[in-house]
């Protein structure tokens, strides 16, 4: 992310008004100088319109124009609020609200429930799926799992769109929406749904909007207070927004037009929830006045990265494409986009592990690299390949930090340790007295072996030491109290350090960031687009998808699919239809096995790539290239010396490690791992790490159990015959 490289080093703060445009072209430049009336910027991925409009509002209160606390500037994810504080706060603009409307909402119906309604704010619902299976359990409704997510999707487009049970039929029909179920069947468990949450006293996430809208529209004493703090209002990813959104925008500006938008048409992806683009486009219509601008320099991505944006964007169809803008990469030459095809999930998992290992080996921060995928249950298989390759990665943003437990820990700790270093004597540097401090919470030079909740814990200490390093090359004289004091004010302003970790993320949840190195995967047919995607519409929005993760990528960019999900899978995938004549010689089968091995990288593109060392057959000593063949250390049809009681041994024992994990088979090892140390029967631990498929986290967790069955003893598991077992990886 651009923050996280600026956040290390401690840029020095402009030093004037003017020099906060510095750095700015001539239409990003029109936009920050733009302070009154309403501005609307029209223009593509990483052509600078965050930055535009944080410099914006940096050079208006810099200039003395705008009153840091009348600015409230909305962005879509906390993450990305997050970012835009930090920006500010370097640019000398600290003060400034930076929200997600979400989030802005809450503030002010915390702030006015008592005097508006009365009593305690009630609860938030954390899980609005299970309320609606019970509503619809009430309603004599069963709704499988794909209906209770479609019917809960439903339910949440009534909200933002401000459609009642009643007019739920007529206003699905009227927008042409697939309904999962008979809409009249949708409209009782909406009803029902809404009764339990009143009945419970809760609200959930769109009511937080609904209220606020409420309270404002009936109230004219709260909606004066509201505005007379906040004059001025800027919006980021303002194609993203809703119905209910734009009205508490409405809400919130009162009639005055202090109002600067941006957005791109291209990366709409929100339309399921009911956002649309249509008031990005129609703003010039509702004000005449406005001052339009359009930015097509892209500053992010390379050509070779932008070649292909702009190419995926010359298939896009509807109303979002005929609006869409050709991007100029304004950055030197770098490595093609690389497209790999793997016979498997854990194979894909695997070979983009390496790739990020290599990656970080070469120099690449691991919070520059992230991982991105449609549904968040793709993450697992990649948690454990970067587990198993020892790369740190970071599952949830970075906007919590300050609140998590040993952070708020380490402070204390170091400011008690402040106030004793306070006494006169020789002065330590602070970087050594923070990590003095933070060893005796489980902080070590070295991150300890594995992940989960040890692991986080060290990286969030981690992150804090970076910080006092970063911190004291920046102010040399500084003490440990000032530390201190600035770790106050980025707490203060939610101004997280990096956590050095890859980053794995939705597509959706990537919006607006960017990295060095950015991994797309998972890309065939029923994942993106998704199976749920029927229409042309809801089709067209996956592709959108697929242009934000393409364009979040700075530097390095690769692309890739499994054929079958687990390995031995009939490989009947396919990739995505986005990539059709993009992905160079769209031949896909023939590029099956090249790519298995996936450590080659990006830079070659497609074909070519090999493990670090060729793998040999352990028989016949042929170099393997197929992904299985590697995974076996052997040919296919190279006789096979397999143990066959320890394969049924190892079998039954994995079946247990699963259900005990509570996750798939192939997580705990694949087939092909399991007949491989059948196979080789390993004697230590030494043995079992050469096998493919065992890296050290698995080695760390499992290594006792397999030795202990490989020499021959039982574990007090009984063993099954083959016939017993259950097919737990059939294909789905
Ligand atoms: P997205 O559509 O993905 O949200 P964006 O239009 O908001 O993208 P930014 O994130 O503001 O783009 O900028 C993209 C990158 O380009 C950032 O790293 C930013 O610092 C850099 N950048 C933008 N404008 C300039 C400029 N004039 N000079 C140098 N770098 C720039
Ligand atoms: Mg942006």
């Amino acid at each position: 992310m651009t923050a996280t490289l600026h956040d290390s080093l401690f840029p020095a703060v402009p030093d004037s008004a003017d020099a906060v445009l510095d750095g700015l072209d001539p239409e990003q430049r029109a936009v920050a100088t733009a302070l009154h009336g309403p501005v609307c910027v029209l223009a593509g991925a990483g052509t600078g319109k965050t930055r535009a409009i944080t410099h914006r509002i940096a050079y208006g209160v810099r200039a003395g124009i705008l009153q840091p606390a009348s600015v409230l500037a909305v962005t879509f994810t906390a993450r990305a609020a997050g970012e835009m504080r930090g920006r500010l706060r370097q640019l000398g603009a600290g003060g400034v609200q930076a929200r997600t409307f979400h989030a802005a909402a809450l503030r002010q119906l915390q702030y006015f429930w008592p005097r508006a309604v009365g009593g305690e704010i009630p609860r938030l619902l954390e899980r609005k799926v299970q309320l609606v299976a019970e509503a619809g359990a009430r309603c004599r409704i069963r709704l499988d799992r794909n209906e209770l997510r479609d019917v809960t999707g439903e339910i949440e487009w009534c909200k933002v769109t401000q459609t009642v049970p009643e007019e739920y039929a007529t206003a699905a029909a009227k927008t042409g929406r697939e309904v999962p179920r008979d809409p009249a069947e949708v409209a009782r468990i909406y009803t029902t749904y809404e009764q339990l949450k009143r009945d419970r006293g809760v609200i959930d996430f769109e009511d937080v909007l609904l209220l606020t809208v409420g309270v404002l529209q009936d109230r004219p004493d709260v909606a004066e207070t509201v505005r007379s703090q906040y004059q001025h209002f800027v919006v980021d990813e303002y194609q993203d927004v809703s119905p209910l959104q734009q009205r508490l925008l409405e809400l919130w500006l009162g009639g005055r037009d202090s109002l600067c938008v941006v957005g791109d048409a291209s990366q709409t992806i929100y339309s399921f929830t009911g956002a649309t683009p249509d008031f990005l486009l129609g703003f010039r219509g509702r004000y005449a006045d406005a001052t339009v601008v359009k930015l097509v320099r892209d500053y992010r991505s390379t050509p070779q990265v932008v070649a292909l944006a702009n190419g995926l964007l010359g298939q896009a169809r509807g109303q979002a494409a005929a609006h869409r803008l050709e991007l100029v990469s304004q950055r030197e030459g770098g490595p093609e986009p690389s497209y790999t095809e793997y016979s498997d999930e854990p194979a894909e998992a695997e070979g983009a592990a390496r790739r990020i290992r290599q990656l970080i080996d070469s120099g690449v921060r691991p919070s520059e690299i992230a991982v991105l995928y449609r549904i968040n249950a793709q993450s697992e298989v990649y948690e454990q390949a970067l587990a198993d390759a020892g790369v740190p990665y970071q599952l949830r943003g970075a906007e919590r930090f300050f609140e998590r437990p040993e952070v708020r820990e380490a402070g204390l700790l170091l400011r008690g340790a402040a106030r004793a270093a306070a006494e006169p004597g020789e002065p330590v540097p602070v970087p050594e007295q923070v990590r003095a401090v933070l060893s005796s919470r489980g902080w070590a030079s070295e991150p300890p072996a594995g992940s989960g909740a040890v692991r986080d814990r060290w990286e969030s200490l981690a992150a804090l030491v970076r910080l006092s390093e970063d911190f004291a090359a920046a102010r040399p004289d500084a003490t440990l109290g000032d530390f201190v004091a600035e770790l106050d004010e980025r707490a203060n302003a939610q101004h997280a350090p990096t956590v050095e970790g890859v980053t794995l993320a939705s597509l959706h949840a990537a919006k607006g960031l960017e990295w060095d190195a950015v991994f797309l995967v998972g890309l065939t047919e029923g994942t993106l687009p998704i199976t749920y995607a029927k229409t042309d519409e809801q089709v067209e929005e996956e592709r959108r998808l697929l242009y934000v993760g393409v364009t979040r990528a700075r530097f390095h960019l690769a692309l890739s699919w499994a054929l079958s999900r687990s390995p031995g899978g009939r490989g009947g995938r396919r990739p995505s239809r986005f990539l059709d004549g993009l992905r160079p010689g769209s031949t896909a089968r023939g590029a099956r096995g090249t790519g298995a091995g996936g450590g080659g990288g990006a830079e070659r593109g497609q074909g070519g790539r090999r493990r670090r060392g060729p793998v040999l057959c352990r028989v016949c000593g042929r170099t393997l290239s197929d992904a299985g063949e590697i995974k076996l250390m052997r040919c296919e049809d190279c006789p096979s010396d397999l143990d066959e009681a320890l394969y049924e041994r190892l079998r039954a024992w994995r079946m247990d490690q699963a259900k005990e994990l509570g996750q798939p088979a192939y997580c705990v090892f694949t087939d092909k791992t399991l007949l491989a140390i059948a196979e080789v029967r390993p004697s230590d631990a030494g043995e079992l790490s050469q096998i493919a498929g065992v890296g050290a986290r698995k080695l760390d967790k499992f290594g006792a159990d397999v030795l202990a069955l490989c020499s021959g003893e039982e574990l007090g598991i009984p063993v099954q015959g083959a016939g017993q077992l259950p097919d737990e990886e059939a294909e789905e």
